[in-house]
C-alpha cells in the first residue's frame, strides 16, 4: 500500500513541498487541509492586488483542477484542530479523521495583532473598520471597506505596512502610517536609512509617517473613529490596518505535544523534535533557533524535505537561509540583506547618501565578503549584490562597483556561468534552468517567460537578471515583448491602437473604456486613461473622479504634511504691484504659513489646508498656475532684449504668449517650458521639455526634450525659425504629437530619443506625414477648452472634494519663517 502523505496547510511552504515531491516523482497517497477556501496562491501578491496592479486570478499558483489532475485530495475550508501522534491521526474541526503515515506540518503564520484596547468587539472579532492584512479575504474585505471611506491608518511601519499604507492609497486619499519604534523598517534598516526612507514615503507617496508612536486605544463606537497614541494624539480615521509583525500558527502542534518555542521545532531535515514522521516547513517551523518571515527559507526547505522523503537523498540537509528583503512599492525601492549596521571594528563599511534625493546606499563587508548591504532609491546595484550575498562571492576591488555602474567590468556572474538550480527569483522560487526551458519550450519574449514562470513578478528586483538569462538562452533570438507598447498597462493596446477603438466606439469615460475593451483596472491606468481621453474629446470628456490624482482632485498640490500649496498663474514669471498686493493680503488674511518663489518663476502660498482652498482662491482671483497634474506647467523666461543688454530677442513677451495660449494643456508628463533671450541661457531653456532660445538675426532655436528634474538631459535642436509666431505654431505641434504618440507618464526627456529627433522634425516641422494640420488643428481644440479648474470652487464636485480628513500636523519642513 502507498504511504498516506498528510500536509496540513495549503499555503506556499505546503504546496511547494508537494510540488518538489511530484516533482520527484514521489508514490504517496497525498490529502491536504487548508483552512482557506481556496486552492494555492502566492500570499506575497496580495500587496500588488491591494495596490491595484495585480487581478486576483494572476495570483493563483495551483488552482483546484491541478490537486485534482495530480491525484492530491484536497479539502478547503477545513481546520485541522488536533494532531493523534499515537494513532497516526489528524482531527479537523468538523470531527473527521484522517490517518497518515508521514505529516507535514505547513500552517504558516498569522498577523500579530496587538492587545489594544478597542481593536476588537467583544465576541465579534475586529471592531468595524479594523483588518489584518493576511490572506486573501482579508485583502477583499479591506478593498471593500475602503473603498467607501476617506481616512485611513495603518499601525506598524515594516515592509507589510508600508506596502498595505500604498496600497490604500488606491482605494482612499489619506492614509497616515503610524510605527512605534524610531525609524520604518528598523529591523533591516539603520536609523539613517529608515529616515532616508521616511523622508521619500512622504514626499514621493504623500503617505504621513509618524514614528515613536504607541497606538494606546482604537475610537468609534459603532466603527473606527481614529486611533489615539501614547502621547495623547488622536489621529482621525475609517478605517485601521494592523501590520505590526507576525506570530507561527504552532497552537495546534503544541496542542498536540510537539515540541513549540516561536515556532514548530525542527532539525536538520525539517523533522519535528523527538518525532520520526512529523516535519514542519514555511513559517510555522523554528530551525536553529530561527523562524522565518519570507519566501525564499521555505523554497530551501521545500526541496530539501521533498529530497529527504521521497529517498532521493534520505540524508539532504537544510542549513539556514540568508534573507534580502525588498519593498514593493513603486516609486520607492528599498533593498536590504543581511547586517544593517558594522558588527565589529574590522568590518568595512561604505556609505553614500544623498538626500535630497531620498538616495542611501550602505555596503558592508567582512574578510572580502558581502554581509550587508541596504538600498534605497537607487536600487540599481541589487541583482549582483544579491548574488554576491548569496554565494559569498569575492568583491571587486574598487569597492565603489558595489555601488555605482563605473563603466568598468560590472564584477557580474555571467549568466552562462550560473549553474541551473540557482535561484533567481527569491519571492517564486525560480531557477535559472526553468527559465532556460521555458524559452527553449518557444516562449522567446521576456514578459511572457516571467508570465509563465512568475519570475520577477514579486518584488521584481531581479528582472534584469531574468532578461539576461532570457536573451542568453534565446541565443539572441528574443522577440519584441508587446506589452513594452501598452499606452497603459491595463489596457494591451499600443496608444495608436487604443486611440481607434475609443474614436470608433465614442468611448468618452474611463470606465467606458473598461466596460468595452476590457483589461485590468488599475489606478495607473485609470488615470493614464482620463488623461488620453481628456486629451481626445475635449469638453466631451466624461470625468470620473477617482481616475483622478489627488493633486487633480483639489487642483492644488498636496505637500508632506497634508496642506495644500496654492500656486497662482504668473505667466512667463512677470507679475504686477497688484497681483503682488493681491497674494501678501491673502498670504496674510490665511496666514499661509510660508510664501515662497518657485524654480518655475511663481509665487507658491505654502500650507494651506484642503477645506480653505476654494476661500483661497476665491480671494486671490487669479487662475490656477497649474502647479500640479500631468500638464502645461509654466514657461521660464529671462529678462530678454527689454532690458538686458546681452539679449537679443523679447524672451518675456513671448514666453508670456505661450503661456497664454498652452495653459492648462494636459498630456502624458508635465510640461515645462522656457525661453530665453540669448544663448547665455538664463532661463535654462536647454533642459526644457520644450525650450526656446533666441540667436542672432532675430532667429529662435527650438530645443525638445530636455529635463533638469531627478533626470537630467540637454534638450535636442527641433527647428530654428525666423519668428514669434513660428515657434508658437511648432510648440502646439509638438506638443500635440508628444500628447498623441507618449506612453503615460513619459516624459519628453524619455519619448523624444524613443522616436528620434529627426523623426520628430520630419513630422513637426517637414510636415513629411502630411499631419501637421491635424495636429494644429487638435490643438486649437485643446486650446479652446481651457477652464481654469479653481473654478471649481463655485461648484465642488463631490461633497467631500474640498472637506479636510487629514490631521494636519505643522512640520518643520513648511516652517513660519519671518
Ligand atoms: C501581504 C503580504 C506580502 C508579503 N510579501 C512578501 C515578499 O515580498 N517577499 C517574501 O519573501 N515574503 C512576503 N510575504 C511573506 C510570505 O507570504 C510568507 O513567507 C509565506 O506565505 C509563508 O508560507 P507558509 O506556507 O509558511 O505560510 P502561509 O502562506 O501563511 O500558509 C499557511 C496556510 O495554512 C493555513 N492553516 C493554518 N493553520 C491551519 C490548520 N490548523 N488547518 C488547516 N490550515 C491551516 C493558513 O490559513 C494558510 O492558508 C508576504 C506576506 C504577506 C501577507
Ligand atoms: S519642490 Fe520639487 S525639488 Fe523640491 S523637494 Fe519638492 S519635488 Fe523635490
Ligand atoms: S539669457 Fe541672455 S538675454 Fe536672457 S537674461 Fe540671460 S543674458 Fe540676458
Amino acid at each position: 500500500m502507498r504511504q498516506r502523505l498528510v500536509v496540513i496547510g495549503n499555503g506556499m511552504a505546503g504546496a511547494r513541498t508537494v510540488e518538489e515531491i511530484l516533482a520527484r516523482g514521489g508514490d504517496f497517497d497525498i490529502t491536504v487541509f487548508g483552512d482557506e477556501p481556496y486552492g494555492n496562491y502566492n500570499r506575497i501578491m496580495l500587496s500588488n492586488v491591494l495596490a491595484g496592479v495585480e487581478d486576483e486570478s494572476g495570483i493563483f499558483l495551483n488552482d483546484l483542477s491541478w490537486y485534482a489532475d495530480n491525484g492530491i485530495t484536497l479539502h478547503t475550508g477545513t481546520r485541522i484542530e488536533r494532531i493523534d501522534r499515537f494513532a497516526r491521526m489528524v482531527y479537523s474541526e468538523d470531527g473527521t479523521a484522517t490517518p497518515y503515515d508521514k505529516l507535514i506540518i505547513a500552517t504558516g503564520s498569522r498577523a500579530f495583532v496587538p492587545p489594544i484596547p478597542g481593536i476588537h468587539r467583544p465576541g465579534r472579532g475586529y471592531h468595524q473598520g479594523v483588518f489584518a492584512f493576511r490572506t486573501l479575504d482579508d485583502t477583499r474585505a479591506m478593498i471593500r471597506y475602503a473603498k467607501e471611506h476617506e481616512r485611513a491608518v495603518v499601525i506598524g511601519g515594516g515592509l507589510l505596512g508600508l506596502e498595505a499604507a500604498r496600497g490604500l492609497q488606491n482605494h482612499l486619499p489619506h492614509v497616515t502610517l503610524v510605527h512605534a519604534a524610531g525609524h520604518l523598517m528598523n529591523t533591516q534598516l539603520n536609523e539613517v536609512a529608515g529616515e532616508t526612507l521616511r523622508a521619500s514615503v512622504e514626499a514621493k507617496l504623500g503617505i504621513e509617517v509618524v514614528v515613536n508612536a504607541q497606538t494606546t486605544e482604537i475610537l468609534g463606537k459603532h466603527a473606527v473613529t481614529g486611533v489615539k497614541l501614547a502621547d495623547g494624539r488622536v489621529i482621525d480615521c475609517d478605517v485601521v490596518v494592523v501590520a505590526a509583525g507576525i506570530r507561527a500558527n504552532a497552537e495546534m502542534a503544541a496542542a498536540s505535544g510537539l515540541v513549540v518555542e516561536r515556532g514548530i521545532v525542527v532539525d536538520d531535515q525539517m523533522r519535528a523534535q523527538d518525532e520520526d514522521d512529523i516535519y514542519a516547513v514555511g513559517e510555522c517551523a523554528q530551525h536553529r533557533g530561527e523562524t522565518y518571515g519570507l519566501v525564499a527559507p521555505l523554497w530551501d526547505q521545500a526541496k530539501v524535505l521533498a529530497d529527504h522523503l521521497t529517498g532521493v537523498n534520505p540524508f539532504a540537509e537544510y542549513h539556514g537561509s540568508q534573507v534580502a528583503t525588498k519593498l514593493k512599492v513603486a516609486g520607492v525601492d528599498v533593498a536590504s540583506m543581511g547586517l544593517k549596521e558594522p558588527a565589529s571594528d574590522d568590518d568595512e563599511s561604505l556609505t553614500y547618501t544623498e538626500p535630497k534625493r531620498g538616495v542611501y546606499k550602505n555596503v558592508i563587508i567582512r574578510d572580502g565578503r558581502l554581509v550587508g548591504a541596504t538600498l534605497i532609491g537607487d536600487v540599481k546595484k541589487v541583482a549582483f549584490l544579491m548574488q554576491a550575498f548569496d554565494r559569498g562571492l569575492a568583491l571587486p576591488e574598487e569597492r565603489a562597483e558595489l555601488m555605482f555602474d563605473l563603466g568598468g567590468p560590472a564584477g557580474e556572474v555571467k549568466v552562462e556561468d550560473m549553474p541551473d538550480d540557482e535561484q533567481v527569483c527569491n519571492c517564486n522560487g525560480v531557477s535559472k534552468g526553468a527559465i532556460c526551458s521555458t524559452v527553449q519550450s518557444g516562449c522567446r519574449t521576456v514578459s511572457g517567460v516571467m508570465d509563465r514562470t512568475r519570475a520577477g513578478k514579486g518584488c521584481g528586483t531581479c528582472k534584469s537578471v531574468v532578461q539576461r538569462i532570457v536573451e542568453w538562452a534565446a541565443g539572441g533570438e528574443v522577440e519584441e515583448d508587446p506589452a513594452a507598447s501598452y499606452y497603459v498597462p491595463g489596457i494591451p493596446m499600443p496608444k495608436p491602437e487604443l486611440m481607434n477603438a475609443i474614436r470608433l466606439h465614442e468611448l468618452k469615460s474611463v470606465s467606458s473604456v473598461f466596460a468595452k475593451l476590457g483589461g485590468e483596472e488599475d489606478a495607473k491606468s485609470k488615470m493614464g486613461l482620463a488623461s488620453l481621453l481628456k486629451m481626445m474629446w475635449g469638453g466631451e470628456y466624461v470625468d470620473e473622479r477617482d481616475a483622478r490624482f489627488i493633486n487633480d482632485r483639489v487642483h492644488a498640490n498636496i505637500q508632506r504634511d497634508g496642506t495644500f500649496s496654492v500656486v497662482p498663474q504668473m505667466k512667463g514669471g512677470v507679475t504686477t504691484p497688484a497681483q503682488l498686493r493681491r497674494i501678501a493680503e491673502v498670504a496674510e488674511k490665511h496666514e499661509v504659513p510660508m510664501v515662497k518663489l518657485t524654480g518655475g518663476q511663481r509665487i507658491d502660498l505654502l500650507g494651506v489646508p484642503k477645506e480653505k482652498l476654494p476661500e483661497v482662491w476665491a480671494d486671490l482671483d487669479m487662475p490656477s498656475g497649474y502647479a500640479y497634474g500631468k500638464s502645461f506647467r509654466t514657461v521660464k523666461t529671462c529678462v530678454g532684449s527689454d532690458f538686458c543688454r546681452f539679449g537679443v530677442g523679447d524672451s518675456t513677451a513671448l514666453g508670456i504668449a505661450l503661456e497664454e495660449r498652452y495653459q492648462g494643456v494636459e498630456g502624458p508628463g508635465k510640461m515645462k517650458l522656457a525661453v530665453t533671450g540669448c544663448p547665455r541661457n538664463c532661463a535654462e531653456a536647454y533642459v526644457k521639455d520644450l525650450g526656446v532660445v533666441a540667436i542672432d538675426g532675430g532667429k529662435w532655436e527650438i530645443y525638445v526634450g530636455g529635463a533638469a528634474g531627478a533626470h537630467i538631459r540637454k534638450g535636442d535642436l527641433l527647428a530654428t525659425v525666423g519668428s514669434g509666431e513660428e515657434v508658437i505654431t511648432l510648440t502646439g505641434r509638438f506638443l500635440q504629437y508628444y500628447r498623441e504618440n507618449a506612453n503615460w507618464l513619459e516624459r519628453t526627456y524619455a519619448f523624444v530619443p524613443r522616436i528620434g529627433i529627426e523623426r520628430i522634425r520630419e513630422i513637426v516641422v517637414d510636415d513629411a506625414d502630411g499631419i501637421a494640420a491635424a495636429l494644429d488643428a487638435a490643438m486649437d481644440a485643446t486650446v479652446a477648452s481651457y477652464r481654469d479648474p479653481w473654478k471649481d470652487r463655485e461648484q465642488p464636485a463631490t461633497p467631500g472634494q474640498f472637506r479636510t480628513s487629514l490631521p494636519l500636523t505643522v512640520l518643520p519642513q513648511v516652517p513660519v519663517r519671518a
